[in-house]
């Protein structure tokens, strides 16, 4: 009498579960992963290169309150 309990998921994945790309949220490519293409990739290094030498300016929330001021 076996008394194993099937391990039950809420779907059978085939194979791996691909991710969807991050630039165009196709389906990611093995080759490229996790971009779908060389394109994605590309854009995606682009972007975090550029992001990082455009840093967003904050602004300054610093300043007196001008209702205060007479
Ligand atoms: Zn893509």
């Amino acid at each position: 009498m076996s008394d194993e309990t099937p391990v039950r998921t809420a779907k059978v994945e085939p194979l791996r579960k691909t991710r969807p790309c991050p630039e165009c949220a196709k389906p990611s490519q093995r080759d490229h992963y996790p971009f779908c293409s060389e394109r994605c990739r590309t854009l995606d290094l682009s972007r975090w290169l550029s992001g990082s030498y455009a840093i967003p300016v904050a602004e300054d929330e610093s300043r007196p309150d001008e209702d205060d001021w007479a």
